[in-house]
C-alpha cells in the first residue's frame, strides 16, 4: 500500500490535471484502489458532500464516510445524518471533541465561540480531525473553487502537510473542485438526495449554529459563517497553511 508521502508532487500534478475532465467516481475509485479504507470521504452534509456519497455509492466504491460533531450542530444537520444513512445504506462515523461544550464552558470559557472563535475551532473541529487524518492517506472533501475567493485554487489533488512533527502528509481529493453551486444543487435535486431543509430557509453553508446565519443573494457561499468576525474558514483546511 503506497503512503502519501511516496506520491511524487509533479505526479500528483499532472494527475490532478488529467481528473479535471473526469466524473467524480472516477477519482473516487482510484482513491479507493490506492488506498483502500485509508481513504475516506469527509463532509459536513454540504451539497458537495453529498453529491460524493452519491458517486461513491452508486458505484460501489465503500470508501468510509466521517463528520466531525462539534456538539453544536444544529438540529437539522444531526437529523440528516440519521437520514442519509438511511438513504444510502451506510454508517457516518462522528469524530468529537475531546472536551464536551459544557467542559469547555467550565474549563476555557462560556461561549468561546464569541470571545475566540479560532480556539474555538480548534479545540472542537481541528483537532478531532488532526486525529482522524492521522490514520488516513487520502482525505476526500467537498471543496468547490466557487464557493469562496479563497477556495478559488483548489486542485482535484493536492499533497496536504498536517503535521509537520511527524512529517505526515496526506493526499487531499477534491472531486467536485470544478463543480459550481448550481451543478450541485441540480444533481442532489435530480436523484432525490436528503439535504439541510436550512437550505430552503436561505443558509447556504451550515456550521455549527452560533456560528451560522442566513446569507443574502449574490454573497459569497460562505458569507453567512462566523458574522462579525474576520474569519471565513474554520481552520481544518487551512491549518498548516499551504498545500504542497
Ligand atoms: S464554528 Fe463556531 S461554534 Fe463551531 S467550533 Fe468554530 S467557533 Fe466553535
Amino acid at each position: 500500500m503506497p503512503t502519501a508521502l511516496t506520491l511524487n508532487p509533479s505526479e500528483i500534478r499532472s494527475l490532478s490535471a488529467e481528473f479535471e475532465s473526469a466524473p467524480p467516481a472516477e477519482m473516487l475509485r482510484w482513491a479507493f484502489e490506492l488506498f483502500g479504507n485509508e481513504a475516506a470521504i469527509g463532509t459536513s452534509f454540504q451539497g458537495a458532500g453529498l453529491v460524493t456519497i452519491h458517486q461513491a455509492v452508486t458505484a460501489g466504491i465503500p470508501l468510509p464516510v466521517f463528520t466531525i460533531d462539534t456538539g453544536l450542530l444544529f438540529e437539522e444537520t444531526l437529523e440528516l445524518k440519521t437520514r442519509l444513512e438511511r438513504f444510502f445504506g451506510i454508517v457516518i462515523e462522528s469524530l468529537v471533541p475531546e472536551l464536551s461544550v459544557e467542559q469547555q464552558a467550565h474549563e476555557i470559557a462560556p461561549d468561546l465561540w464569541i470571545s475566540n472563535p479560532d480556539l474555538c475551532c480548534t479545540l472542537r473541529k481541528v483537532e478531532p480531525l488532526q486525529k482522524k487524518l492521522g490514520r488516513l492517506e487520502a482525505w476526500i472533501t467537498g471543496l468547490r473553487r466557487d464557493q469562496s475567493a479563497g477556495r478559488s485554487k483548489t486542485q482535484i489533488l493536492e499533497l496536504y502537510q498536517f503535521d509537520r512533527l511527524r512529517e505526515k502528509n496526506i493526499l487531499k481529493v477534491n472531486p467536485l473542485a470544478r463543480w459550481s453551486r448550481v451543478e450541485v444543487w441540480d444533481y442532489i435535486r435530480l436523484h432525490g438526495i436528503p439535504y439541510n431543509p436550512l437550505v430552503d430557509r436561505g443558509f447556504r453553508s451550515i456550521g455549527c449554529y452560533p456560528c451560522t446565519r442566513a446569507v443574502i443573494s449574490g454573497q459569497d457561499e460562505r458569507a453567512g459563517r462566523w458574522t462579525g468576525f474576520d474569519k471565513t474558514e474554520c481552520g481544518i483546511h487551512t491549518f498548516l497553511g499551504e498545500n504542497i
